[in-house]
C-alpha cells in the first residue's frame, strides 16, 4: 500500500485528529476497491480477504486514514468469511451507527477518525466482550509488530 498512501496526505498511524474530506477528495486519493468500502459502504465477497485467516501479530489500521482499529490478540476465527475481532483497540478507534439496511436491524462500524465504513458489529462474539466486529480485510492495513519483536531479540542476546 506504499504507492497509494503517497498520494494519500491524511494518512497517519499516529495523528488522532479527525478527517474530514469530501467525497470527490476520497475518490482521489484511494484505491478503488478501499474507496467502494470505506465510502460506499461496500462489502467485499466472502472468504476473499487474505486476513480472514490471517493469524500474525500485530496492529490493524484504517487502509483510508491509518488509524489503529484493532490489535491481532483479538482476531478470532469467526467461520462467516470475514477477518473478525471481538474488541476494538481503544473507545474511541470505532463509530457505531444503527443500520436498517436490507431490511435488517444491524450495527455499523466505522472509523472514529475518517468515518469509513468498516462493516458491521454482533452480540454472537466470544468472551469476554461477547462481540463479533465482522470488518471488511480491503479497508484493513496489517503492521507486523517488529518493533517489539526487535526489541524482544535484542533482550534476548543481552542475556546471553
Ligand atoms: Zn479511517
Amino acid at each position: 500500500m506504499d504507492t497509494s498512501q503517497k498520494k494519500n496526505p491524511v494518512y497517519s498511524n499516529t495523528d488522532t485528529a479527525k478527517v474530514a474530506l469530501s467525497e470527490e477528495e476520497w475518490k482521489k486519493i484511494l484505491p478503488p476497491d478501499v474507496y467502494h468500502i470505506a465510502r460506499q459502504k461496500g462489502t467485499e465477497r466472502a472468504w476473499t480477504s487474505k486476513f480472514e485467516s490471517f493469524k500474525e501479530v500485530g496492529t490493524y489500521y484504517c487502509a483510508a486514514c491509518g488509524n489503529p482499529l484493532f490489535k491481532s490478540d483479538t482476531k478470532f476465527e469467526s467461520g462467516c468469511g470475514w477477518p473478525s475481532f471481538y474488541e476494538p483497540i481503544s473507545k474511541g478507534s470505532i463509530i457505531y451507527t444503527p443500520d436498517h439496511s436490507y431490511g435488517m436491524e444491524r450495527t455499523e462500524v466505522q472509523c472514529g477518525r475518517c468515518k469509513a465504513h468498516l462493516g458491521h458489529v454482533f452480540d454472537d462474539g466470544p468472551p469476554p466482550t461477547g462481540l463479533r466486529y465482522c470488518i471488511n480485510g480491503v479497508i484493513l492495513d496489517f503492521v507486523k509488530a517488529q518493533e517489539a519483536e526487535k526489541k524482544y531479540n535484542k533482550e534476548k542476546t543481552t542475556e546471553n
